[in-house]
């Protein structure tokens, strides 16, 4: 049976010794945070997520969730872990306490997150919509959403969705036929179909809280395939009143659920809006400012795109964690040949499958990967709460964590699959058979690549939109940041961490300034370059977060003798990433500069 255990350690060493957020005392959230504090979350967390979710999370795969009679159920467990999770509060840890949170930095959030994932991607996806969709009522709902919607989300007792995919538009969202027609109170009337909803409907909360988006006709009573009238609402499952009290059940109907590849205990269902009351979020449009306040919700759901791109992320490293420790276990049993150098058990009949420099290899591959992208994530995740802070590094910080977004998005999750595929790998045909619970990590992990923008759209987010905002200032921030650390590194210790990552960090301002010369001339170029870009840079800013680590590394493996395995650890997943990921770098940029032509060939 597949095993889980919390990566506590990397936790806590990226929590208390890499980025010191005790000490981080001037940030909103953790002005009273110590470090047994965050050992508490972590621990408890850990606990909950080995011990709770992933007991259920073959057999929620096995069963899946059932539809009958317009009703979803999920699989046995998911309900009694469910009310588990809101009883002991994960669900708010990092809300606003004035609703009902904990007030806690978001880094632990991502934390409980990546754990819960790691456990049981199917169920952690419910609670962690419902964190999105919260937040997104809480930048953008009525006071009265505020004051009896939002705490029961926190709590858990009500869930939440995202609702923007429809038959005929996923990515372009420009397309969508959902509609919604004001009626004389204020409140709309929405018509229309969603579809690939999670945890569109469930049997765990008793009311689900549909964050979604749809257009409003304009005064011909038409609807046009552009963004003009776009707007965000809230559709609760069963009507809530503004006093709170909890009336019928409102027009949104479960059309069905999807049979899929992967997180089969999560309900992925199809939405039928009948004339469903729903509340319009944000300002109301300004007279004589119709068109440009037509879409004024927008901004909330952009918001919780965001959110949850960082979120599935972080599903990315999850994904790649859990595989990579199964797949260590595994190679610590099997016996299989002998070591090339001469047998390293030789009274036994063959030595066992770690030995091989192959299967280390893919090992190191997955691990290198796991600790270097969760440090850039709490990074990231750092600085989204440096940009809010007010304090003088702060637009810098915001500018970097824009940028990243995209590239943890999609860079990690590519990783993560691979990861898992990897790890599968590791266990020959052991692995492609159900017996050993291994590929139910590839089938779950697949999807992270797709949803919440597939990747490919993430690639075009980054290079289209990001590179180019505010004159380019995000990548000259990153590549000032970057280069400013190795300048001030250029020990002889730290040579070979610093160097490959320079090497990496030239290849990136070279690829940059192509797309720069050349994105704008030919659109083709920047659509055809954006995925290859996507990684370099992912794979430059990785190989930054290890050097910074490999450089703690080293003082702390002299420094702390018991913890020296962790240490020199630590140092040899960062050269693998100098030996082999760094050199995919002059690799991409040769398949960057190559252009569009040939690609756009084909017919
Ligand atoms: C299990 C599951 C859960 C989901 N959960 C939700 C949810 O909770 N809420 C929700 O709203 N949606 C959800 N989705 C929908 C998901 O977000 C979409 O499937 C995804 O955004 C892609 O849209 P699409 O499937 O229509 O693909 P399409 O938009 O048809 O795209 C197909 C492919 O073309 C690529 N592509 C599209 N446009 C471009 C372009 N301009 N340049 C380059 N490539 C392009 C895309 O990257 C993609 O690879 C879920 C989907 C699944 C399968």
């Amino acid at each position: 049976m597949p095993i889980y255990r919390a990566p506590l350690d990397d936790y806590r060493f990226l929590f208390h010794e890499l980025f010191e957020l005790e000490k981080q005392k001037d940030l909103p959230g953790f002005a009273e945070l110590s470090s047994d504090l965050v050992d508490d979350v972590l621990n408890n967390a850990a606990k909950f997520c080995e011990e709770v979710l992933q007991p259920i999370n073959r057999s929620g795969d096995e069963e899946g969730c059932h539809f009958e009679n317009g009703v979803v159920r999920t699989p046995k467990g998911l309900k009694e872990a469910y009310q588990a999770y809101c009883e002991a509060g994960w669900g708010g840890l990092s809300a606003p306490a004035e609703f009902g949170g904990a007030d806690l930095p978001v880094m632990l959030t991502m934390a409980v997150s990546e754990m819960a994932t790691s456990a049981n991607q199917s169920f952690a996806m419910y609670p962690g919509l419902t964190s999105a969709a919260y937040a997104a009522l809480i930048a953008t709902g009525a006071p009265w959403m505020k004051e009896h919607i939002v705490p029961k989300m926190i709590s858990g007792e009500w869930a939440g969705t995202m609702c923007l995919t429809e038959p005929g538009c996923g990515t372009d969202l420009r397309l969508m036929k959902t509609r919604a027609v004001e009626e004389p109170d204020g409140t709309y009337r929405m018509n229309g179909t969603k579809i690939f909803i999670s945890g569109g409907d469930q049997d765990l909360t008793d009311n689900i809280i549909h964050m979604v988006i749809a257009k409003i006709p304009d005064e011909n009573g038409q609807t046009h395939d552009d963004l003009s009238t776009v707007n965000f609402f809230m559709v609760p499952k069963f009507l809530v009143g503004e006093d709170g009290v909890v009336g019928a059940r409102n027009g949104v109907q479960t059309g069905g659920i999807e049979k899929k590849m992967g997180i089969k205990a999560q309900a992925t269902c199809v939405l039928n809006f009948d004339d469903a009351v729903a509340w319009r979020l944000g300002p109301k449009p300004v007279p004589g400012e119709k068109k440009k306040s037509m879409s004024a919700g927008m901004a909330g759901m952009f918001g919780m795109m965001n959110a949850a791109r960082m979120g599935v992320g972080m599903q990315g490293i999850a994904t790649g964690e859990v595989a990579y420790q199964n797949a260590l276990a595994y190679v610590h049993e099997r016996r299989v040949g002998r070591a090339l150098s001469g047998p390293a058990e030789p009274d036994k009949p063959a030595d066992l499958l770690i030995v091989h420099p192959d299967i280390k290899r893919m090992l190191l591959h997955c691990r290198s990967f796991v600790e270097g992208a969760r440090a850039l994530a709490m990074w990231t995740t750092l600085n989204m709460a440096v940009g809010r802070s007010g304090r003088p590094d702060a637009d810098t910080a915001a500018l970097l964590s824009d940028l990243m977004t995209p590239v943890i998005k999609a860079f990690f999750t590519d990783m993560g699959f691979e990861a898992a595929n990897l790890a599968m790998q590791c266990y020959g045909g052991h692995g492609y058979i159900r017996d050993n619970g291994v590929e139910q990590f590839v089938r779950d992990g697949r999807i992270n690549q797709i949803y919440e923008g597939a990747n490919g759209v993430q690639a075009m987010d980054l290079v289209g939109r990001k590179l180019a905002r505010k004159g380019g200032a995000a990548p000259i921030a990153l590549l000032q940041t970057v280069g400013t650390w190795l300048a001030g590194n250029e020990t002889d210790a730290l040579a070979p961490f610093v160097k490959p990552v320079k090497r990496g960090l030239d290849t990136l301002q070279q690829a940059t300034m192509w797309l720069a010369q050349h994105g704008l001339a030919n659109p083709n170029d920047a659509g055809a370059a954006a995925s290859d870009y996507l990684r370099l840079m992912g794979i430059v800013v990785v190989g930054w977060m290890w050097a910074e680590m490999a450089k703690l590394a080293q003082e702390k493996l002299a420094a702390d003798p018991p913890n020296a395995p962790f240490y020199a650890g630590k140092l040899t997943a960062a050269k693998y990433w100098m030996e082999r990921m760094i050199p995919e770098c002059p690799m991409l940029l040769e398949r960057i500069s190559a252009g569009s032509a040939t690609i756009m060939e084909l017919d």
